[in-house]
């Protein structure tokens, strides 16, 4: 089944009692049991609930993986996979990455023993001097957040390939219609599900996708023991995104590319980030291991001024001045105060996330009235 069809099919079968098309809101805590401890697969509604075993079964399919678990975000499936590490273990990360990422690994875990190394992943040979004895897992976003940087992720997964280390990749960006992570060797995939897997800024969710058995059950395992999963109502919402996940990443990549080619050649800009272009650094290995560019762009502007910045972002139209990403309508943020405003300046600033940066996530309007937005706020 190619990409389109499992979007749309995978997982999911008519309702065996109506035959309803969509699959049902099974709004229930319980199920009623024939004798006890004689049931149909369903016990109460933190275990298993099926809407979202359908939701499970089709993330797994899109991700070309055999497990797929949904969490009540994107940060609670990361505090599962960390909950199977033990005190002592070291997790080696990308340094330019999500602002939360970076808080639960820093704030959260390391107090319970966890280790954390914050490297730069762009150039994969320079990844062996940072491994030790104690590295149990690798934790790759790409392309990172705000940064647009692209780690290749088949050359990390040959590196480790012979250790007992694991590799993560938060696929939140890409989306399974754009990358496939396990396909290139990872172990395991992150999604915020929040963003461009549901698609439509209703839901907050997160989802991992795995083949390996025995993490698979931990997870699971933490699943249920920790309870931290999405109510029926929202696995129907991701569901029905999904169904129309291909055609939007299609009109997000092709609106991403006009702006990113717009903003380059304006005057105000200084520079913008983007894997597309071909002098991006890491354009090769986005043009080897994604199927198109993405619809996230960042950009600073020239001087770097943080209050021109800031303005800049009250003038638009279109680009509605919030926080998250991956929905249907255009957004624009500013990392700087908003999401990475935990991290501080200095390793903000080493990274390259400097004053004025400004990132978007171009969204599915018509673009000649976004570049028209864009227009008019610049000037
Ligand atoms: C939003 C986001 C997360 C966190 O997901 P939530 O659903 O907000 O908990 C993690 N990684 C990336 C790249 C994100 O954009």
């Amino acid at each position: 089944m190619k990409f389109a069809t499992k979007a749309i099919h995978a997982g999911i079968t008519p309702d065996p009692a109506t035959g309803a098309i969509m699959t049902p809101i099974y709004q229930t805590t319980t199920y009623v049991q024939q004798a006890p401890g004689e049931h149909k697969g369903y016990e109460y509604s933190r275990s298993q609930n099926p809407t979202r075993d359908a939701l499970q079964n089709n993330l797994a399919a899109l991700e070309n993986g055999k497990f797929g678990l949904a969490f009540a975000s994107g940060l609670a499936a990361t505090d599962a996979i960390l909950k199977t590490l033990k005190p002592g273990d070291e997790v080696l990360s990308t340094n330019d990455l999500y602002g939360g990422t970076y808080r639960i690994f820093t704030k959260l875990f390391e107090q319970y023993g966890l280790k954390f190394k914050f490297v730069t992943m762009t150039d994969a040979d320079t990844l062996e001097q940072h491994l030790s004895d104690q590295t149990r897992l690798i934790w790759i976003e790409t392309p990172t957040n705000p940064m647009m940087h692209i780690i290749d992720i088949k050359a990390v997964t040959d590196l480790v390939k012979q250790r007992d280390i694991k590799v993560a990749v938060d696929n939140t960006f890409a989306t399974p219609y754009l990358q496939l992570p396990l396909d290139l060797g990872a172990d395991l995939v992150m999604h915020s599900v929040t963003k461009y897997i549901g698609g439509h800024s209703d839901v907050i969710m997160g989802a991992l996708v795995l083949n390996d058995q025995e993490w698979a059950e931990d997870l699971q395992f933490i699943q249920n023991a920790s309870g931290a999963v999405p109510g029926p109502q929202d696995c129907f919402l991701a569901l029905r995104g999904i169904k129309t996940l291909h055609l939007r990443m299609q009109r997000h990549c092709e609106n991403a590319a006009s702006v990113a080619h717009f903003l380059k050649q304006h005057p105000k800009v200084d520079k913008v980030f983007w894997p597309g272009f071909e002098d991006h650094p890491n354009h090769q290995v986005a043009k080897n291991q994604m199927q198109d560019f993405g619809g996230m762009i960042s950009f600073t502007l020239k001087g770097d001024d943080i209050e021109e910045a800031k303005s800049l972002m009250t003038r638009f139209q279109y680009f509605q001045l919030a926080e998250s990403l991956g929905g249907v309508e255009s957004l624009c943020g500013h990392p700087a105060s908003m999401t990475h405003a935990s991290i501080p300046r200095e390793e903000r600033i080493k990274s390259g996330l400097v004053d004025s940066l400004i990132r978007m996530s171009v969204g599915i309007e018509d673009i000649e009235d976004l570049l028209e937005d864009l227009k008019q706020a610049l000037e």
